[in-house]
């Protein structure tokens, strides 16, 4: 199995002797007819001493701009100039990723929801707790890409960085996640959020291990979205000396303190009113939702003053819809908001 100081690096029965890359997918699950649920895997163990720093993506099936952005990430990395592990599984929930689909229909689980998870839990929990126990032996950074919720709401890149206290974001994982590169920094600090503790993330539960993470959420394109995640990991990799070359780092970025979602509770033709990174004002207007008599049953309303940084783009939404906006708050938002989910 996998261990911080294996040289060569063996996994899943494979060997990477120092300076290759090896590639092979990992059993998690067993389909009904004895068929296997596996991941793919890419794993290239660098030439020289160094972290293992394992990257993640597609939890949920049709985010396919994260996965490809891992896949052509680990393709240009030169495995005899990288230090340290790198560990990529481009995609997390293969059943729901082959179908094109959020979630897999064998278990409608949210992926992003299941960790720890646990070996006779649903598909993904069980997918999960292979892939935790591994991260704990191994992972000593982890990167967990997102990418909106494709052709339904699209995101501007943001990171999501999760912590409980302020030495844990001061003691590294600060200097990693600013290593991404991403002018938008989204802090869910604690309980203090709308969304409140969110204890079933991948990130959540790495936190407890003491493994530093991050999500980055790309996008809103397909350009776009490769274009700053190949820039961020490459940037990362070098923070880490993982890659040769000093790493860079952006003059200023923007930090938010919190992030709300707009939900409808209306449903019908949804005209929106502001547009991706548009700063708005508490009280501003957002969007109209119109029934098919052409009455506006709804108009929604920013509670807060912020940035859009998430927004629905289809033209018909329906109530509870997952989510007309998320807006990143300049200021901690601290009023009862419904809609965690
Ligand atoms: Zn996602």
């Amino acid at each position: 199995m996998l261990g911080k100081d294996s040289d060569p690096l063996s996994f899943n029965g494979m060997t990477a002797k120092p300076g290759t890359k090896v590639t092979g997918s990992l059993k998690v699950a067993e389909h009904p007819d004895g068929s296997a649920e596996n991941i793919p895997y890419v794993i290239i163990n660098g030439r020289g001493e160094g972290p293992s720093l394992w990257i993640t993506a597609c939890e949920h099936g049709d985010e396919v701009l994260a996965a490809a952005s891992v896949v052509e990430f680990v393709n240009q990395v030169k495995p005899k100039e990288m230090n340290g592990q790198l560990i990529a599984f481009p995609v997390l929930d293969s059943t729901a990723f082959n179908i094109k689909r959020r979630f897999s229909p064998i278990d409608s689980y949210d992926f992003s929801r299941a960790w720890p998870g646990f070996e006779n839990g649903w598909l993904a929990q069980q997918v999960a707790a292979q892939l935790f126990e591994l991260m704990v032996e191994n992972a000593d950074y982890v990167i967990d890409v997102h990418n909106g919720m494709p052709g339904i709401a699209e995101v501007t890149p943001y990171l999501i960085a999760g912590y409980e206290r302020k030495q844990q974001w001061d003691g590294g994982l600060k200097d990693f996640a600013e290593s991404f590169l991403f002018e938008k920094i989204i802090h869910w600090v604690g309980t203090s959020t709308e969304r409140g503790a969110r204890t079933s993330t991948m990130m959540a539960t790495l936190l407890k291990e003491g493994i530093p993470s991050f999500v980055p959420e790309v996008g809103p394109d397909t350009e776009t979205g490769l274009k700053v995640a190949l820039r961020g990991f490459e940037n990362s990799m070098k923070f880490l000396k993982m890659l040769p070359g000093e790493p860079k780092k952006l003059p200023t970025y923007q930090a938010f303190p919190d992030v709300i979602h707009i939900f409808p509770t209306r449903g019908g033709v949804f005209t929106s009113h502001v547009a991706l990174d548009d700063e708005i004002k508490e009280g501003q207007k957002l969007a109209s939702i119109r029934n098919f008599s052409g009455e506006i049953t709804e108009d929604l309303v920013s509670p807060a003053a912020g940035i859009v940084i998430a927004i629905w783009v289809l033209p018909m939404i329906g109530s509870g819809d997952f989510s007309a906006y998320e807006i990143a708050t300049f200021d901690e938002f601290k009023k009862p908001w419904p809609g965690e989910r």
